[in-house]
């Protein structure tokens, strides 16, 4: 996401960055690539203009200072200023004394507001909540049947009774009260364009439960159309929040960029793909590093916390200490790793990572490739994979739909890790002075 003004802006501050002291030429120079990188982003003119007269105050500053890092002060006021305009702080949902709290999801069609909703009650539920999703989107034919699907996937029930959509969310409401749940997301229909029913539909639902919460869905794809969306449902509907979806695509960013400076709402959740677990909160100083390419190690980390197993992780550190570590070891780990999401996306977390490489299609075939090789294995052969010969070569590659040179390629590939940790002196009792694990 962002990559063409992520890019952009790298060139344009890299040259900065580099240089002990600035020229009125640098300055220009780089202002005015700055301005075209965010209007390619289709970032409001309005919202440029902010953020290049607040970045060149700080350019100027940094030109009279005798710091010895003025471009770094540049690059730091950029950042600055897309923190600001993201919003600062990230915004927290704060859940009703009196349960359940009330959560309505308005938005154009095919923006993703059916797919948020399974994804917030997941998120929700993954939170301890117990979350009852309602199905008031009685315009688009499957829209019900849809989210009945995703809420099972998701594990959240869903409820749709009535033959108009006040009912349907009076009911839903009043349902997640009786029984007893303490969030309910409600979703209502949505139109190609905005259009006086449709506003006159979702005012009429909202006035009927009046939820804590109205969160605009937004595609992060269309740019700096949905935010004049985004600008009609909150004359109409005085909208919380924004959730951001599709930013896993090639979202250039404006709307990201302006929704909040010029709406002047949060956003609260971004939708980072298909699939439900592909949902996390905005957080505008990690959206900004990220932008300035500063990686996104808080996410990555949040998002290992979330997925990992602490345990599985310290027993594969244990066993490549003790000179253990076979290949029902790398499985394991192989398996929590990709836990995280493909490679490709973990890479554009990281901080430094170069962008040849953040760009390279990495090979998430091959890792299936890998984990189906082993999988075919035995316990025992994992343990020692030298009892396996031609034969049970084939009977790998068979079972594992590859060849049985791929898997002669693995096994020896896994005896060369082991020869240099071998030599570097992991692994080898004699070698290394046995620390007991933390
Ligand atoms: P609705 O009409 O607003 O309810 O839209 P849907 O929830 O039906 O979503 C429309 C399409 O967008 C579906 O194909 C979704 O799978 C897809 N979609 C939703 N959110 C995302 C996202 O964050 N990333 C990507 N890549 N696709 C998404």
């Amino acid at each position: 996401m962002f990559e063409t003004l992520s890019g952009r802006l790298d060139g344009a501050l890299g040259r900065l960055r580099r240089k002990s002291r600035l020229t009125q030429r640098d300055v220009d120079e780089a202002l005015a690539e700055i301005r075209v990188a965010l209007l390619e982003a289709d970032v409001a003119v309005r919202v440029v203009d902010t953020i290049l007269a607040r970045v060149e105050e700080a350019a100027v500053g940094a030109m009279a200072s005798a710091s010895l890092t003025p471009g770094q002060q540049v690059v730091k006021a950029v950042h600055d200023e897309l923190l600001r305009v993201l919003g600062g702080e990230p915004f927290r949902l704060r859940y009703a004394s009196t349960p359940p709290t009330v959560i309505l999801l308005a938005g154009l069609q095919g923006v993703g507001k059916t797919t948020a909703a399974a994804k917030l009650a997941l998120a929700q539920l993954r939170e301890g909540r117990s979350p009852l999703l309602v199905a008031a989107d009685l315009q688009r034919p499957g829209a019900i049947e849809q989210l009945r699907i995703l809420g099972e996937r998701a594990g959240v029930a869903v409820v749709s009774d009535g033959d108009d959509p006040v009912t349907v969310a009076r009911h839903g409401v009043a349902e997640a009260r009786r029984l007893g749940r303490d969030v309910v997301i409600v979703d209502t229909a949505g139109r190609l364009a905005i259009d006086e029913a449709l506003m006159r539909e979702v005012q009429m639902v909202s006035e009927a439960i009046d939820p804590h919460y109205r969160f605009l869905v937004v595609d992060a794809m269309v740019g700096q159309e949905s935010v004049r969306v985004a600008q009609a449902f909150d004359e109409r509907l005085s909208i919380s929040a924004v959730i951001l979806t599709k930013l896993d695509g090639d979202a250039r960013g404006g709307a990201a960029l302006s929704v909040r400076e010029v709406v002047g709402k949060p956003i609260a959740f971004a939708s980072v793909g298909e699939k439900l677990e592909d949902f996390e909160p905005f957080y505008p100083d990690r959206m900004a590093s990220r932008i300035l390419g500063m990686g996104d190690v808080l996410s990555l980390i949040e998002r290992a916390e979330s997925t990992m197993d602490h345990e599985v992780a310290q027993r594969g550190v244990d066993r490549l200490r003790q000179g253990r570590f076979d290949l029902n070891d790398l499985l394991e780990q192989m398996r929590q790793v990709r836990r995280l999401g493909p490679l490709k996306g973990v890479l554009a977390m990281l901080p430094g990572v170069p962008k040849e490489l953040r760009n390279q299609d990495i090979d998430d075939a091959e890792l299936t490739r890998i984990e189906a090789m082993i999988s075919s294995m035995t316990r025992e052969e994992r343990s020692n994979p030298t009892m396996i010969d031609a034969s049970r070569r084939a009977r790998i590659a068979r079972g594992s739909g590859t060849q049985p040179a791929q898997v002669a390629a693995l096994l020896k590939q896994f005896r060369d890790v082991h020869k240099v940790l071998r030599q570097a002196g992991v692994g080898a009792p004699s070698a290394t002075k046995r620390r007991k694990p933390p």
